[in-house]
């Protein structure tokens, strides 16, 4: 079944909280979009503006590491102070309220931390685009020191160790984090309610956690302004803006 009318989305919404016992969130770019931080597909998407430098690049050319801070920066700067949104808001009170277990995001902007969605309870794919870390022993670097010691040498920074410093997110090519997708496997078996926020769902691995859910059983919901193509496997879709159909359940706790 498809919803258009904003209204009745969050009637349908209540109603399937109010009998689920275990919801899961599984978010996407289109969250955060309200927020100023642009998705990845939508048009004009600054992200698609260059040719993303995979993996095995990063690692073999220095100069690819170096532009691929200078990107990080630019992007950076075009959202810094971004705040949560109505959508943030709503899924940290339904965590907040016992009635969400976890959320799983693809997303690298932090937000759903900043909403007040406790860490353990944020299983992030994609990694985190807040904060960097070394590739060899994991130290966790502050970027605010990576881009000072960018802007002093003009070279990609290094660790004490010798390790390339990276943004800590997944970038193409790179392996998935183990911890992560064990969780979100757990949590997508687990669920009665699995509902898929402002995602395109067209990237695996993470748009097969919808699948799994459903498989187990759970409702599949997706809220979307665009059509997926995990829509006719979806047991209710929700066609409109995210933070309108999620704001009731920002105030939910
Ligand atoms: P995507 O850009 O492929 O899809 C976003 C979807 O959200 C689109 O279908 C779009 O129509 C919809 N959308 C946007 N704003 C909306 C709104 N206000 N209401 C309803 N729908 C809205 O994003 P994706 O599926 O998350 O895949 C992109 C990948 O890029 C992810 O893996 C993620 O790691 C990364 N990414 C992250 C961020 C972020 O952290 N905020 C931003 C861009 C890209």
């Amino acid at each position: 079944m498809i919803i258009s009318s904003t209204q009745e989305a969050q009637a349908e919404l209540a109603r399937l909280f109010a009998q689920s016992q275990r919801a899961v969130g599984f978010t996407g770019a289109g969250i955060s979009t309200e927020c100023g931080v642009p998705d990845f597909r939508s048009p004009n998407s600054p992200w698609m503006k260059n040719r993303p430098i995979d993996f095995s690049l990063f690692m073999s050319d220095p100069l690819a590491r170096e532009e691929a801070w200078r990107r990080k920066f630019t992007m950076d700067d075009m959202y810094a102070g971004a705040q949560p949104g109505r959508g943030h808001r709503a899924l940290a009170a339904l965590v907040a309220s016992g009635k969400m277990g976890a959320v799983i995001t693809q997303n690298i902007d932090g937000l759903h931390l900043a909403a007040g969605t406790p860490a353990q309870k944020i299983i992030e794919l994609h990694g985190n685009g807040t904060y960097a870390k070394c590739l060899a022993c994991g130290k966790r670097h502050e970027l605010v020191d990576v881009r000072a010691e960018f802007e002093r040498t003009g070279a990609a920074p290094e660790c004490d160790c010798g390790g390339a410093v990276k943004s800590a997110t997944i970038s193409f090519g790179q392996a998935m984090p183990e911890d992560e997708m064990r969780r979100a496997h757990e949590e997508a078996n687990a669920c009665d309610l699995f509902l898929a926020i402002g995602s395109s769902l067209v990237v695996y691995p993470a748009a097969g956690f919808p699948i799994i859910a459903k498989r187990n059983g759970a409702t599949l919901v997706i809220v979307n302004r665009e059509e997926t193509p995990l829509d006719e496997a979806a047991d209710l879709v929700l066609r409109g803006d995210i933070g309108s159909i999620l704001s009731p359940f920002a105030t939910s706790q």
